[in-house]
Order: structure tokens, then sequence, then C-alpha cells
């Protein structure tokens, strides 16, 4: 079970929060707690969705006399596409947001990686909101009062650390931002700083790692890693191959800018990802007949950052719900084996139903493996498979090249075209690396 309050709640500086308002007593947060707060928080989202041109046109056949859940199960499911196309009639913000009351402060973007960026708007509730998210977060994932986190990446115009690295701070947890510097820098200054969190997505900790070793520093390691904005942290080759380079426990968190921070692992259930249940709403969709199913695509709906909402939003990550409670007693719904893949991802390479997730899975079991890319090429009906390796110094190239070709075999039933590439050639990002590519 949880251990009770290992840091302070939100707003215990008295600055921003009454802890009332904090979900953090996370012992009490069954699943008969979460009901009754789902309840009462998405009559609030009805509300103030009406008051908002784009909601209150979606809305406009439903009742409001009816139950919130009744009324949920009514509202169209939204995409991404829909809110850019809202943005792009209405330039640059759509009528997405809240004009009334409190002030649009905050503002965030997607990155874009997978096409036209989404803006994104907040009040200073809506914000304060996924703060306490973050606090849900680092009570569930262990990180203590006295740990010093350090954020090696400069945030951007995105979402990503920005909450975590406030919420921290005002929950007086120490919280050390290492943008704007060169990764041996940044490395340099995690042990002078003596970092025991690090926060980043998997592939720049596995970058920062291998220079670690490359430098073959002796120096203490962080003991927790703090993973977000790919979907390593939950692949299994990537966090054995992360907590062996660092000697450190993997965390893996998820969120998206349109929604917030979603979902933390938590330490007593390691391999899954818990929801955060009295703060979103969620629905697992079979992608196909749009039924409520235990496996199948995650829709959300927030509940509490009102200056934006979203219902019934499709996340188009792939999930499934463990039907096991979890030992910590954290209540709501847990995914087994975190996202387990994105949908619009999946493609048919020579009649096999083929996630470019899975190569992550199978390429970072390959001790020589350093990093890779992926290239789906597409001609008519027929699409293969590229694949590019880069071996780490000192691997031979060609025996990285066969490792990866009869691995690749075995697991995916089908022949990818397999080159080595000189190390140090693929290029390593800070925010979200994008291993996969389709062309044609
Ligand atoms: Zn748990």
């Amino acid at each position: 079970m949880l251990r009770g309050k290992i840091i302070k709640p939100l707003g215990s500086d008295g600055l921003e929060f009454h802890p009332a308002h904090y979900d953090g007593h996370l012992r009490s947060l069954d699943s008969g707690r979460i009901r009754a707060l789902t309840q009462k928080r998405l009559s609030q989202v009805f509300n103030q969705a009406r008051k908002i041109p784009f909601w209150s046109e979606r809305l406009k056949d439903i009742s409001p006399e009816i139950s919130p859940l009744k009324q949920l199960a009514q509202v169209p499911l939204l995409s991404k596409g829909d809110l850019l196309a809202e943005q792009a009639k209405y330039p640059p913000y759509g009528r997405l947001f809240s004009t009334t009351e409190n002030g649009l402060s905050r503002y965030t973007q997607t990155s874009g990686t997978s096409g036209q960026t989404l803006r994104w708007l907040d009040d200073g509730a809506s914000w304060r909101a996924m703060l306490e998210c973050w606090a849900m977060c680092f009570e569930l994932a262990g990180v203590h009062s006295s740990d010093r986190l350090f954020f090696p990446f400069s945030f951007g115009p995105f979402l990503g650390f920005w909450t975590a690295f406030e919420a921290a701070t005002r929950m007086g947890i120490l919280s050390i931002p290492g943008g704007g510097l060169s990764s041996e820098a940044r490395l340099r200054m995690a042990f002078e700083v003596d970092a025991t969190v690090l926060l980043g997505t998997p592939s720049y900790l596995i970058h920062l790692g291998e220079m670690r070793q490359n430098h073959g520093s002796k120096v203490p390691s962080p003991r927790l890693l703090i993973v977000a904005g790919e979907p390593g942290g939950s692949i299994p080759a990537t966090r054995k191959r992360l907590e062996t380079m660092w000697e450190a426990r993997v965390i893996d968190h998820a969120g998206m800018t349109e929604v917030g921070p979603t979902m933390v692992e938590c330490t007593e259930g390691p391999g899954g990802l818990h929801l955060l249940e009295s703060m979103y709403l969620p629905e697992i969709l079979d992608p196909q007949s749009g039924q409520v199913a235990d496996h199948g695509e995650l829709v959300l709906t927030n509940l509490r950052r009102l200056s934006g909402p979203v219902i019934r939003y499709r996340t188009g990550d792939l999930v499934a719900k463990d039907p096991v409670p979890c030992p910590c007693g954290f209540g709501g719904l847990k995914l087994k084996g975190g996202i387990l893949g994105r949908i619009d991802d999946m493609v048919f390479i020579r009649g096999n139903n083929f996630h470019p997730q899975t190569l992550e899975a199978i390429l970072f079991e390959l001790s020589g493996l350093s990093e890779y890319r992926a290239i789906i090429h597409r001609s008519g009906d027929l699409a293969k498979l590229e694949v590019l390796v880069e071996p780490l110094q000192g691997i031979d190239p060609s025996g990285l090249v066969d490792a990866a070709d009869s691995a690749i075999r075995a697991r995916c039933l089908f022949r990818a075209e397999v080159r080595a590439v000189e190390v140090g050639s693929l290029l390593r990002a800070e925010l979200k690396a994008r291993r996969h590519r389709v062309e044609g």
C-alpha cells in the first residue's frame, strides 16, 4: 500500500492551493470516491463547455437535464483533426477556450512531429489542475521531498515538463533546469548538483547514459528516471537498457498537450500505467466497432482543465485494461504494459499487421545497437521496411546488421532491408524522437 504522504501536498506554501482541493490523498482515492468525483466534475465540464462556442454547437442536441454520464454517452468522439480544423477556420486558436472569468495566461503547443501544430491555452485554474496531476504522479512514482530533480533539456513551447517542473518547485522539491547546454555539460551538471531523479525522453536519457558509459564515469547514479514523450518507458527492452546503463529505476509517464499529464507508473506495480481517473474520465473503445472493450483506443475526457475542455477525445493510443488491482492500492483504471502502440501507425507489410513500436522492443534487445531509424516504403499495395542501425562504439557493423536482420525476421515474420550507419550519425532528439517514417 502507499506509504501515505511522503511529500508535501501542493499548496502547502499557502500561495496557490488549498490542500482540500488536492486529490493527492491517494489512499482515499478508491474506485467509489473516484466515481463520486467524476460525476461532480463531469457536470462542471458540461456547464463550462456550454459557454464555449465550439462546444455549445457540439452539445446543442444534448439535454443538460439528464445525468452527466448519460450526456457523455451522446457526445460524438473528438479527434485531433477536429481541433486542428477549428483552429484553421478561426485562427490562431479556434473557439475552443473560455473567454470569461480568469485570463488565459499559458500557451503551449504540440510538437507537430506528425503534421500540423495544435495551439493550446490555459487559465490559472486549469494550469494548477495539471500541477495537481503531477503531484499525484510524483507521489505514485515514489519521489521524496529530499530528492533533487534534474531536467536535462529545454522546455520550448511544449507542455512536456513545464508542469512537472512547476509542480515540483511548489511542492518544495529542488528542481534544476538543464536547458541551453550541450549534452556533455548536462551530464557533468547532473553529477555536480547530485541529481537523484532525471526526467526526459527515453531516447535522450539513453544518449546521455551512453555518454556516461563512454566517459567511464564512476560518479553515483540517480535513483529514478522519469521518462515520457515516447513509448519507450513501457517497452521492456528500452526499460532494461535504461535501468542497466544508469543503475536506476525507470518510471514511465504519459500525457498530451491538449489533455494534460494523464498517467504514471507506480513503484509497486511496474510495467503498467495508472490513469489519474479523478482528473480524466477514460473509455476504451474497440477501434472498429466503437463499442466499449478491454483492449482498444483510449478516449479521454478532461475533468479539471475547464478553460479548454476536451470531451471524448480520441488519443490514438492503443491500450489494454489491467483486470488485476495494483498492490499500491491506487484506484481507477490501470493500463497493462502502458501504451501499446498508436492506431495511426499500424501498417500492413507482407501479409502482417505491423506496429513500428514493436521494432523498438526488438532492436533495443541487441546489445551492440546504439540507435536506429525505420523507413516504411509504400508503393501500391506492397509495403517494405528499411532499417538503419547505428552500432555502439567498437561494435562490428556487419555483425549488428545480421543480428537485427534475424531478430526482425523471427519476430515480425517478414524481412527488412537492414543497413548500418556510422557511429554518431543518427540525430538524438531531446524531445520526442521520431524513429519511424512512412514514405510513398
Ligand atoms: Zn500501482
